[in-house]
């Protein structure tokens, strides 16, 4: 037993799934998992994880894992060296730049990798392409949440902790379904809720676990959260719950903004939204009796057309009421995959370098140029394009390439059948994944890259928090981590780097990037984290805004949004709106959650959940099939009787399906953000006569 016991190797990792970003020790004999085991030290999740976090872990493994590198062929992939494969794709992205200039190629960078790999896509990007054509995924989750932070507060990040969210009086849960999406952070809120009689508040058209033990559930008409947020701030001023003395000292543009809520009364807000005004009114009156508010958001509040209004709505909400900067008070968009939030943070986006420093500022150019000891001129100061636009111009003559890490677009972008048209018409793609996934079928060149728990390297979540995980095990087969690939490409492209290790990486953002000043991988050891920004003493900042916003003066700023109503609603032909979302059991697009395992048996079948009102109509029983038409495509699926969802509302998951649901969503987006509207579907229900 004692020789077993000494093969049994424990190793500290971070989660690879939701941005809540836990921590715990994975025990292993050689590639075998043997059990994740929840620690006290863990600083976001202490001993609590998801089945997720403890059991989805079977893709390490999977048979379908790529080993080697491959190139298509005739149209059939064959396996290559690593040699030729990171030659072909040096000498063919080298070749289209000279060609075409640098903003003919485009890079899309992981949201599951570390920050170090986001930091070298971004590297090669823009200091070797020479194009700010860069993105990741939060363009299609929590861009908008972002750009309405940056327009009231100024930092791209919570405010707070999640002992923060745990802490404060009233939590407002505004489409966020956190008990499935975020389940840790919900385990934290319930315990707050039953010790302290934490009070929560929820926006939400779907009565999910949240919503049925929220102390109020205001069932909202999709879309039109705007609405009742300006309600609320208006009503803060009318009724003297507006933090007078908060406005004065630390807040501009207070009166203008008071004017702009002019149309948003309780009777206009409850005819747009389909909260009845009483309800209303009794929300603004728990909103401004609370001694400190949180309001959490995520993709039901982003997913519209006009989610960065909407999160601008909601952060101006927290502003009027003075629930800034005080601990247990400010805006918390839900970050998604692991290392969305550090994908973002550490460069990969058309308009910042690390750290959000702008392109467009020459003074910012010419820094990063001399860090990364070339000419000024090299750095391009035109705003790249973003995820949403690449796919679109994949289809004309001005995006030749691009090069895709570890994200599944052909499945999870909005108008499928357009994308995997644009990515057809390609000249060249490259994608670095696990597996030969949906967009990897598209590729010309696929390069096998390693998970989590084969590499080293650090995550931020949702919090601002970076973490380190450790090598569990090695890479399997020929795959490699995605760093050392980066590297490898690089040095054939001339810049030979010389990185033998994350932490040197680490080392160069923290030498250059403000924000990050005093990250490093000492610091970062075992279970220690640091929260951004870090001063250069290493100081951490748990909680934004104590004594200043992000913006010149130091003052926030109450930004003016108007409603305009949703892109897509139900019509005449179109009837109904689908709402879509994650489930507990899944991820995405299952590539690494539906590999077999605990996970896949819990929820294996996929289904839309329409209401008991919609069922009665329409002769409906739960296992009946119906097909889903929208105006761009057509699925068929059995249907879920369910309560959940209200009147001609439905929802389905984001995950199942050979083709998912984006074969119906549309190319309508946020203006501001070029988020899709995945949320505004306007769908027909037919029933078919199969069981
Ligand atoms: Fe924690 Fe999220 Fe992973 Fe679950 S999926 S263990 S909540 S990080």
């Amino acid at each position: 037993t004692q020789l077993r016991q000494q093969e049994i190797k424990r190793t500290k990792t971070v989660c690879t799934y939701c941005g809540v970003g836990c921590s715990f020790e994975m025990w292993t004999r050689d590639r075998h998992l043997l059990k994740v085991q929840p620690v006290t030290d863990a600083p976001a999740n202490g001993i609590s994880t998801c089945v997720k976090g403890k059991f989805a872990w079977d893709f390490i493994n999977s048979p379908q894992r790529l080993t080697t590198p491959l190139i298509r062929e005739n149209d059939r992939f064959r396996p290559a060296s690593w040699e030729e494969a990171l030659d072909l794709v040096a000498k063919r992205l080298l070749a289209i730049r000279d060609e075409t200039g640098p903003d003919s190629i485009g890079f899309i960078g992981s949201s599951k990798g570390s920050n170090e790999e986001a930091y070298l896509t971004q590297k090669i990007a823009r200091l070797i392409i020479g194009t700010n054509s860069v993105d990741n995924s939060s363009r299609y989750c929590q861009n908008p949440a972002t750009e309405g932070l940056f327009r009231t507060v100024g930092y791209g990040g919570d405010a707070g902790t999640i002992a923060d969210l745990a802490q404060a009086e009233l939590v407002v849960i505004v489409g966020s379904n956190t008990a499935e999406n975020h389940p840790v952070i919900a385990s934290r809120l319930k315990a707050a809720k039953k010790q302290r009689g934490q009070q929560w508040l929820v926006v939400d058209p779907r009565r999910h676990e949240m919503a049925e033990r929220a102390d109020q559930h205001l069932r909202i008409h999709p879309g039109t959260d705007l609405v009742w947020a300006s309600a609320m701030s208006r009503y803060m001023f009318d009724h003297g719950y507006a933090d007078e003395a908060f406005l004065t000292q630390r807040v501009n543009n207070v009166e203008a903004y008071r004017r702009s809520l002019e149309p948003f009364t309780l009777d206009y807000a409850a005819q747009i939204t389909g909260i009845q005004e009483a309800d209303l009114r009794a929300a603004a009156e728990r909103i401004g009796r609370a001694g400190s508010v949180c309001i959490m958001w995520a993709m039901g509040i982003t997913q519209h057309s006009h989610g960065a209004d909407t999160s601008t709505a909601l952060s101006n909400l927290l502003l009027v009421t003075g629930n800034y900067g005080r601990p247990g008070t400010g805006g918390y968009p839900m970050r998604g995959h692991n290392n969305v939030q550090g994908a973002s943070d550490f460069g990969c986006l058309k308009n910042f370098y690390p750290g959000y420093e702008s392109v467009s500022d020459p003074q910012v150019r010419d820094k990063w140029a001399r860090a990364w000891g070339v000419d000024p001129q090299r750095l391009s100061l035109e705003i790249g394009e973003d995820n949403f636009m690449m796919v679109k111009l994949a289809s004309s003559d001005q995006l030749r390439a691009m090069y895709v890490i570890g994200e599944e677009t052909a499945f999870s972008d909005a108008d499928t059948t357009n994308v995997h048209q644009g990515f057809s018409e390609l000249d060249f793609l490259v994608v670095q994944d696990l597996f030969l996934s949906r967009t990897a079928q598209f590729a010309d060149v696929v390069l096998p890259g390693c998970p989590s728990v084969e590499k080293e390297g650090s995550f931020v979540n949702t919090e601002r928090r970076i973490q380190r995980f450790y090598p569990v095990m090695p890479p399997l087969g020929d795959s490699r981590p995605d760093w050392l690939i980066l590297t490898q490409l690089a040095a054939r492209m001339g810049f030979d780097w010389g990185y033998t290790h994350p932490g040197q990486i680490m080392a160069e953002v923290a030498g250059i990037a403000g924000s990050f000043a005093g990250v490093s991988y000492e610091r970062l050891e075992g279970w220690k984290s640091q929260l951004w920004p870090v001063k250069a003493d290493g100081s951490s900042t748990p909680l934004l805004y104590t004594d200043q916003f992000k913006s010149a003066d130091g003052r926030a700023t109450l930004y003016p949004v108007s409603w305009q109503p949703p892109a897509e609603e139900a019509d005449a032909d179109y009837d109904l709106l689908l709402n879509n979302g994650r489930m507990l059991e899944h991820f995405q697009s299952t590539n690494q959650s539906g590999r077999g395992g605990r996970t896949t048996s819990l929820s294996p079948e996929w289904y839309v959940e329409i209401s008991p009102e919609l069922a009665a109509g329409r002769n409906l029983n739960t296992g009946d099939w119906v097909r889903l038409s929208s105006r761009r495509g057509a699925l068929e699926i059995p249907v879920l009787v369910t309560d959940r969802v209200q009147g001609k509302v439905l929802f389905i998951s984001i995950h199942q399906g050979k083709e998912g649901i984006n074969q119906l969503t549309g190319e309508h987006h946020d203006p501001a953000v070029n988020t899709p509207a995945y949320k505004e579907i306007a769908i027909r229900l037919d029933a078919l006569d199969r069981t």
